[in-house]
């Protein structure tokens, strides 16, 4: 029995503290230590030797001795995930997927794990049943198990939270690709503390980090935030782990974004959209057109942004509402969009242009459910207003690509080319642009109609 041992951890960012502190000196937030007890002096030593007929030895190997192993990455049936991953799942890798829970992330990747048929894959839940899951593979792999029987053969399912047992029987299957769901349910008995509690999630990370090191089986590890992210859980993972995926949406909206925010093996600028229906997520291979509902009648208040999420070009439809103000304080509301970037373009407005959004309610939503960060949507989100303003409808073959600066003038955005060649396929007559982008589009020929501008 080792010597038990307690430290206090920061719940919001895993800050490890030898005595309780008030503020956390890493992430400035108050009242967030906890006591968790640790016990450190019995290191269980997972021996992986005998997992794989090559076992892994640590020499020092010349850099040209070593083959690229690029070619060998686990491709998955999934397009948009095999993008997101920078081409397919690297041996050996650990992958966290964060998102809020009930958004779809046990569903996305038991689908997947489905999909997966000639390796074996072993599926850990320790927050649903044997039942539960086997209900959800047969709606989400229905068409996909009649066509193929041998699918289920090689997935393997495991409800199970203990680490020590979860790697007794991993040695025992020797899976190809381990799926862990969630890792906030895991426990290792090495530790203390509660399942869910940072020690917990760090040490329990760190014994599956190690077994995929050792064996070249590559890992995925789902976990849960909050929308305020203040579960811990994830964040604290994410420098031990290669590869971070964010799945995030509104769980509202049948659409689903899963963005990379860290990739060891491939850009970060990746993006995957799915739709949620009821055999599972489906892929969207072309997100633009389902995105614009609006194409038939004219409505005040709707602009198209011509935009770009990851590195994926998207035409995504803003929708604004500009009411007389009843009560003494005007609102501003949003969904997908900042709020404090929607005031600093009501000030633009006022200050610049002389409309009276003081006095004003301003509702503003894009379409979808979407989150964007992208600043050129800033045009479109000033003519939305604008046009709910004067209660005069925008020409809708005509959309907007340009981020709007303090002093009312219109910037130039990245990879301008590629927006306005999404514009021009999904019919649009005219895109808007900003005049600094002129320089780029000389040496392109379109046949839709840019018209530049400099100022608002
Ligand atoms: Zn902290």
């Amino acid at each position: 029995m080792g010597k038990v041992k307690s430290a206090y951890f920061c719940q919001n960012c895993g800050y490890e503290s030898v005595k309780w502190v008030g503020q956390c000196p890493s992430c400035n937030q108050w009242n967030s230590f906890v006591e968790e007890l640790i016990q450190k002096e019995t290191r269980n030593n997972n021996d992986w030797k005998n997992y794989h007929e090559e076992k892994r030895s640590n020499r020092i190997i010349a850099l040209n001795e070593i083959k690229s192993s690029e070619e060998k990455r686990v491709n998955t049936q999934d397009t948009e995930l095999n993008r997101v991953l920078g081409g397919g799942i690297v041996p050996g890798s650990i992958i966290l997927v964060a998102g809020e829970p009930g958004i779809g992330k046990s569903t996305l990747f038991l689908q997947n794990a489905l999909q997966l048929t000639d390796i074996k894959v072993l599926y850990i839940s320790g927050e649903e049943s044997e039942q539960q899951i086997k209900m959800r593979a047969d709606r989400v792999g229905a068409n996909l198990l009649n066509k193929n029987t041998a699918a289920s053969a090689n997935f393997f399912l495991l409800t199970e939270t203990s680490t020590q047992v979860i790697f007794q029987e991993i040695k025992k299957l020797k899976p190809a690709l381990v799926i862990v769901d969630s890792v906030q349910t895991l426990q290792t008995p090495l530790i203390d503390s509660s399942p869910g509690s940072v020690s917990q999630i760090r040490e329990c990370a760190a014994e599956f980090q190690r077994f995929a090191k050792d064996t070249n089986t590559p890992v995925i590890l789902i976990g849960h935030i909050t929308k305020d992210g203040s579960i811990a859980g994830p964040k604290i993972l994410e420098h031990m782990v290669d590869t971070v995926l964010q799945f995030e949406g509104d769980r509202h909206y049948a659409y689903r974004i899963l963005r990379t925010l860290k990739n060891r093996f491939g850009s970060t600028s990746e993006l995957g959209i799915y739709e949620m229906t009821d055999q599972g997520m489906r892929g969207i291979i072309n997100p633009s057109e389902i995105l614009i509902t609006q194409k038939e009648e004219q409505l005040s208040g709707i602009a198209i942004a011509a935009t770009i999420e990851g590195i994926r070009p998207l035409l995504i439809e803003v929708q604004a509402l500009v009411t007389q103000s009843v009560y003494g304080t005007p609102q501003r509301t949003v969904s997908g969009f900042d709020l404090r970037r929607l005031q600093l373009l009501l000030a633009v407005l006022e200050k610049r242009g002389g409309f009276h959004f003081g006095v004003k309610d301003v509702f503003l939503n894009i379409a979808g459910g979407l989150k964007v960060e992208d600043p050129s949507i800033d045009l479109a989100v000033l003519c939305a207003l604008l046009s709910s303003y004067e209660d005069v409808p925008l020409n809708h073959h005509v959309c907007f690509a340009g981020e709007v600066g303090l002093s009312g003038e219109i910037r130039a955005v990245n990879r301008i080319e590629q927006r306005i060649a999404e514009a021009e396929k999904l019919g649009f007559e005219k895109i808007i642009v900003s005049k600094y982008n002129q320089k780029g589009l000389a040496k392109q020929k379109f046949n839709i109609n840019i018209v530049t501008m400099s100022r608002v």
